[in-house]
């Protein structure tokens, strides 16, 4: 908790956000089951999903929703449950597969066919993306946008991952940033130590870390002035999900690890503080800040992953 960056004081805003996928889409498993064995593995998702809808409903809550295109297709009324509970629906690309490891052609063709199919469902337009595994990379930005998105919430810096993408100058003390003109990235919250930070969004690491320990960490980063961006998945709340034998041990773990606690937490958690939804966060934040100083710059800037380092604009 050292180290924390100077940052404006007053955006000490909490955003929930739920990856809507299913125990066998996780890059953990993808070694044993491969995209041509989903069909044959049992749906979970929609039961979990539901579970999440009725702790944010007990706790008035509100969240993004980043839906996997395959999950949009097997379950379209579970898309329009999450609408119209009043929540986000954004997307989780189509085959929940590492933005890195694409061609850019590939990329386009899997988020505009979760994006289409999503709009076709909530008759409103998606508005943020999140990359598979956070693995976002620079020359899927302009992408984005030019799919007529307005943010990407993938990135986590930190290094402690093998796995997660990199975004060029954007760092942990830079939690909102204006990546391009009216388009925004929203970082998972980390515990910025100089421009890296320790993992405190969500996923296996909230499972892991005690609960007291956790809220400490979260009131610290709201404490700084920064918001704070959570994330969590339908099967982390699954302690009953099948077990896969095989498996490599570190990959198990990650699955896992606290599984049969995680519901509890999450209520918790949810129970704890406001949330809202990342566009709430954006468009908060827009308002907050003189864009249009920075408009001015970006229009002498090249496009695509040069201006993401020089427009990024967190909150120093
Ligand atoms: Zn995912």
């Amino acid at each position: 908790m050292t180290s924390t960056p100077a940052v404006r004081p007053g955006f000490s805003r909490t955003a929930l956000s739920i990856d809507v996928e299913d125990w066998f889409h996780t890059a953990n498993v993808a070694s044993v089951i491969g995209r041509q064995g989903w069909d044959a593995c049992e749906l979970r998702v929609e039961r979990n999903t539901m579970r999440m809808l009725e702790i944010l409903d007990e706790n008035d809550a509100r969240g993004t929703f980043f839906v996997l295109g395959w999950v949009a297709e097997k379950c379209p009324q579970l898309v329009r449950a999450i609408a119209a509970a009043g929540h986000e629906v954004a997307s989780h690309g189509y085959g929940h597969e590492l933005v890195y490891s694409l061609e850019p052609s590939a990329f386009r063709a899997d988020v505009l066919r979760s994006k289409q199919h999503l709009e076709d469902l909530t008759g409103k337009r998606v508005r943020g993306y999140r990359a598979p595994s956070f693995s976002i990379t620079d020359w899927a930005i302009p992408i984005l946008q030019e799919l007529c998105f307005d943010y990407d919430s993938s990135l986590v810096p930190t290094v402690a991952h093998d796995r997660y993408g990199r975004l060029s100058g954007i760092d942990a003390g830079k939690p909102v940033a204006l990546l391009r003109d009216g388009f925004y990235e929203v970082c998972i919250s980390c515990i910025p130590i100089g421009t890296h930070g320790i993992p405190w969004g969500g996923g296996c690491y909230f499972r892991l870390i005690p609960y007291s320990m956790w809220i400490q960490g979260v009131r610290a980063i709201l404490r700084s002035g920064m918001p704070y961006v959570f994330y969590f998945h339908p099967w982390e709340i699954d302690a009953h999900q099948p077990r896969l034998p095989g498996l490599k041990a570190s990959y198990a773990f990650r699955q896992r690890v606290n599984l049969h606690r995680s519901e509890g937490r999450f209520a918790a958690l949810v129970g704890a503080f406001k949330w809202d939804p990342i566009c709430d966060l954006i468009d908060a934040w827009s308002a907050a800040h003189d864009t249009s100083q920075l408009r001015g710059t970006t229009s002498e800037l090249p496009s695509g992953a040069a201006s993401a380092s020089l427009i990024a604009n967190g909150f120093r």
